[in-house]
């Protein structure tokens, strides 16, 4: 058996285990079996692991638990997606990374971590990360796997969108949660509130994002593919010009969603410094299915074309 499928088996039964004796959910199963290895009390009895090997495995057994119940807006990130964005995480900071300098990361709706995991995984250690979320099983979750990863994640359990106690960062990644946010005391607050009834929260994310990044850091956002085209959106685009320099918008294979309707956007902003400017062009560009090798080759030479000509970097 491949060390994922063991690691899996391992994590899979002991957590149908616990769930059954506690009367909890698998997903609880799966958080106290972390916390059970972690302690020592019960270890897979497999030698070596990897950092990618423990995020696939316990990313499966996520995946099983949410199966059976979570809502879309809370359902983890897939390794397809944290890739592609992992990718042009590693193309902007390319030369910090190079040069083996660490950059701060904030996730500021972390979910299960797995994001955040698999971006720190492929570009190495170099990599300081920060989360928050709301729920508190899933940030649980983000912190037991982060430990097993040996990957260094401050995490705090709150509303993203009040006042947040965190040091500007370098760069934020977000698989932003879409729809209508509920508390208008804090929404109001913000320049993207909506003047007639509640705000999308995946915009005042956008904006919240922005306040905590360093000036000239690079966000990369997992968005709505429709996000330019609701009632709301001539606000965000005020917001986002005034603040920011749009990078790129990469349109993401639908084959990579359930729904068509959830399909989402790889949007990437810089947050306007001094002495920067503006891209010579936006890159505009969709992912051909994964599957095509091929078309796959051409379009990530497409990027590196794209990033060349962009004498900014
Ligand atoms: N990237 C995450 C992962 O890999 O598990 C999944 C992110 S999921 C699409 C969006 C997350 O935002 C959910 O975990 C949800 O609980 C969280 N969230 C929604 N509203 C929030 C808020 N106001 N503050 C903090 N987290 C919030």
């Amino acid at each position: 058996m491949e060390t994922i499928e063991k690691l899996f088996s391992f994590i899979d039964e002991y957590s149908e285990e616990v769930a059954k004796e506690h009367n909890i959910t698998y997903l609880e199963g799966v958080l106290e079996t972390l916390n059970t290895w972690l302690d020592g009390d019960r270890k897979p009895s497999i030698n070596e692991l990897s950092k990618e090997e423990i995020r696939k495995a316990i990313q499966l057994a996520i995946l099983k638990g949410m199966r059976k119940s979570a809502q879309p807006n809370h359902q983890m990130t897939p390794d397809s997606l944290g890739l592609l964005l992992g990718y042009f995480v590693e193309q902007f900071y390319e030369k910090e990374f190079k040069s083996d300098e660490k950059i701060t990361v904030l996730d500021p709706a972390i979910g299960t971590g797995n994001l955040l995991l698999t971006v720190m995984n492929l570009v190495g250690d170099k990599i300081e990360g920060t989360g928050v979320e709301i729920d508190d099983l899933l940030i649980q979750l983000a912190a037991a796997s982060g430990e097993l990863e040996k990957q260094p994640i401050s995490l705090y359990c709150q509303d993203a969108l009040e006042n947040l106690l965190i040091d500007p960062v370098d760069a934020v990644i977000c698989d932003l949660p879409v729809g209508y946010y509920p508390n208008d005391e804090v929404a109001k607050q913000y320049e993207v509130k909506s003047s007639e009834g509640m705000t999308y929260a995946h915009h005042l994310f956008i904006e919240q994002s922005l306040k905590y990044v360093k000036d000239g850091g690079y966000l990369f956002f997992l968005v709505p593919d429709h996000i330019f085209e609701s009632e709301q959106s001539s606000i965000l685009n005020k917001l986002i010009t005034s603040k920011a320099w749009i990078q790129a918008v990469v349109q993401l294979p639908e084959e990579l969603f359930s729904n068509k309707a959830h399909a989402k956007s790889l949007f990437i902003l810089q947050k306007k410094n001094d002495t920067g400017e503006a891209v010579k062009e936006v890159l505009l560009a969709k992912v051909p299915n994964m599957k095509n090798i091929k078309a796959l080759e051409l379009f990530f030479a497409k990027v590196r074309k794209w990033k060349k000509e962009q004498k900014k970097f």
